[in-house]
């Protein structure tokens, strides 16, 4: 079939060599209608089609350093040749990156390429391919050019590979630049259909630039977050980020973007990005594709990115600690039964025949966590009545005690060796029970649990059950006891040890975003923004609606529509406050000041004459926003 690859099933062979074979496809234009019969390729968007795909490339994939001096890399039918040369002498002595050895190393792949796919029926385009120089010298030429079956190859300043953009430099700035141009293209798309009063709400607009462009902007950072370190690619992603922080608030073209990112709590998009970075290379380690850095380059402008993402996790303590999450495993053939009653017909099943039955609970206090486990069985005429409490450390999770609680159950039989029972372990967390039951598993703590249960199971019967919680069952309540039990005993010495969620450390980066911004902001604050703001504000301004969030931003600002800051974009606007004509019309001034305004507000704020500082510090923004909006003195202003 493909190479020669058969499948030992005869019966799947010819199931499959039937789906490809007689495949006809109808070509229809205008009136005229052909049927052609396909001889080559897979159907299009089948399941089966990649791994078909697969067979075939792999013997390329698998060629030797002989036939293939350089790395290839393959994604689908893409295919991308990574030649090396680690620094050579030249002929007059001295060391250096030579050119043409480069291009020999390259050439002999690529005839091996053609090769190939000449073999095994297949076309190598040398328009659809290209070559990129990875160097920082600016003066190098191969003496001949690449050739594809004597056709040239181009030699570009970068390429596309897998959606990400690499430049000759590594620099990043093209692919960032090419992210910045689409995302803002998006956002000026949802721009049309927002306007400072109608359109999308906050909270809609919120969502479409967390949901739909922020992933665009994230896909890949840790191989490119190196990019984010320039000064030029940070100010273009703030400018991404100023036009969604624009749109969702309404704010005028004016206000300054390090109070709009407060006012929506996004961090900057570079600070954000390096946390993106990190969580990802997190992920890496967890499926074991993260490697080292790559040793001996002291030499390089360069930083590799790997680097740069180690020292971030090293300077986190959370993300030195062992983590929960593995490779996948596939657990099939379970030794145990689960059963998720309903809440109605947990009664009717009679549990009595059980010869051993056990209580298991998780539980989290203020203390710390802990699980409890209680195991009633009459073994051998001999009777068991065990209890136990477990301190968990910090960090665990609910979850994670319920599904160690259920290990123990099982550890404790184990070691007792009972044999030939019919043993009953009663859950309350459903979501634990799915998971130990899950025929793919990626967590160290249910893989434990999941082997446990399965070693007692050998020998005897084992049903895992969800029983409701709170509902008076004796055995469960007393094991809920136990584990708050366990919970609070901080003091304990024998702490069990379980690897944290990666939940725990992708909340420490969040810290760090955050902490990193504060220090980022305090450097060169806006003037009035930092005298109005209030940290309480942010859990009032995601509830605010669309004219109430522009206001607030006006507010907070300064820059509103109030005579003062309009004469500076319109000339022909006075500067001064239209009501009692004495001071320029500023948001101070409206709010506090303004003579003509003060029995609206004692009405507000219970005194004629105030200070900004002590309305924001008493009052509501809600509050603030209804007394600007009674005293009607802001303009309504065309949007573009
Ligand atoms: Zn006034």
């Amino acid at each position: 079939m493909t190479n020669n690859v058969q499948c030992k099933s005869r019966g799947v062979n010819r199931w499959i060599m039937s789906m490809i074979r007689n495949r006809r496809i109808l070509v229809g234009l205008q009136d005229e209608k052909r049927v052609i019969l396909i001889r080559k390729g897979c159907p299009q968007g089948g399941i089966l089609s990649p791994f078909l795909w697969n067979l075939v490339v792999n013997e390329l994939l698998e060629y030797t350093w002989d036939k293939m001096p350089s790395d290839l890399q393959g994604f689908a039918d893409d295919m991308s040749l990574v030649s090396i040369v680690t620094a050579p002498k030249r002929p007059n002595g001295k060391p250096g990156y030579d050119a043409d050895t480069l291009r020999e190393v390259t050439q002999k792949s690529l005839n091996s390429v053609n090769a190939w796919c000449k073999r095994s029926g297949l076309k190598l385009s040398h328009l659809k391919s290209h070559c990129v120089m990875f160097t920082n010298r600016r003066n190098w030429s191969f003496d001949r050019p690449l050739k594809v079956d004597g056709a040239e190859i181009d030699v570009l300043g970068s390429t596309k590979f897998l959606g990400i953009i690499l430049d000759s430099k590594l620099s990043w700035n093209e692919h960032i630049d090419n992210l910045c141009k689409k995302t803002k293209g998006i956002l000026m798309q949802c721009r049309r259909v927002v306007g400072p009063t109608w359109g999308f709400k906050p909270a809609t607009m919120r969502w479409v630039y967390d949901v739909m462009v922020k992933p665009i902007l994230s896909y890949g950072a840790t191989i490119w977050v190196n990019g984010t370190k320039t000064k030029h690619n940070q100010q273009l992603l703030s400018g991404v980020q100023r036009l969604a922080n624009v749109i969702i608030t309404g704010a005028l073209p004016t206000t300054p973007g390090s109070a709009l990112d407060v006012i929506n709590g996004s961090p900057p998009l570079h600070l954000w990005l390096a946390e993106e970075a990190a969580k990802g290379a997190l992920r890496l380690k967890n499926l074991g594709h993260w490697l080292p850095p790559p040793a001996g380059r002291a030499n390089m402008r360069l930083t590799s990115h790997i680097t740069t993402i180690e020292n971030t996790l090293r300077s986190i303590p959370e993300c030195k600690l062992e983590r929960d999450e593995t490779t996948p495993k596939l657990c099939i053939d379970q030794q145990f039964e689960i059963e998720i009653p309903t809440r109605e017909s947990y009664h009717e099943k009679d549990y009595t025949e059980f010869g051993a039955t056990c209580f298991t609970d998780g539980s989290k206090t203020s203390e710390g966590v802990g699980s409890g486990v209680v195991i009633n069985a009459t073994i051998g005429g001999e009777t068991i009545n065990h209890e136990e409490s477990y301190h968990l450390n910090e960090h665990c999770t609910v979850f994670q005690a319920e599904v160690h609680a259920v290990g123990q159950a099982a550890t404790y039989l184990l070691e007792k060796e009972v044999k030939d029972q019919s043993i009953l372990i009663n859950c309350d967390s459903q979501s634990a029970i799915r998971a130990i039951n899950s025929t793919i598993i990626r967590n160290h703590t249910i893989l434990e649990t999941s082997r446990k249960l399965n070693a007692l199971g050998k020998s005897n019967t084992v049903l895992l059950r969800w029983i409701p919680a709170h509902q008076g069952h004796e055995g469960n309540e007393r094991a809920d006891t136990l584990a708050k039990n366990g919970a609070n005993m901080s003091d304990n010495p024998t702490m069990v040890k379980l690897p944290i969620p990666r939940g725990v450390c992708y909340a420490a980066l969040r810290r760090k975003t955050i902490a990193e911004w504060r220090r980022n902001f305090k450097i060169s604050p806006p003037k009035v923004f930092s005298t109005m703001w209030r940290d309480r504000f942010s859990k009032e301004l995601p509830k605010l609606g669309k004219r109430d969030l522009r206001t607030a931003t006006q507010i907070l600002t300064g820059h509103a529509c109030l005579n003062y800051h309009l004469s500076k974009i319109n000339r022909d606007i006075a500067p001064t406050c239209s009501l009692c004509q004495e001071e320029n019309e500023t948001v101070e001034h409206v709010l506090a000041k303004c003579p003509k305004l003060w029995e609206l507000r004692v009405e507000f704020f219970d005194s004629h004459f105030t200070t900004v500082r002590d309305i924001v510090d008493r009052h509501t923004l809600s509050h603030i926003v209804n007394f600007l909006h009674r005293t009607g003195q802001l303009k309504t202003l065309e949007a573009k």
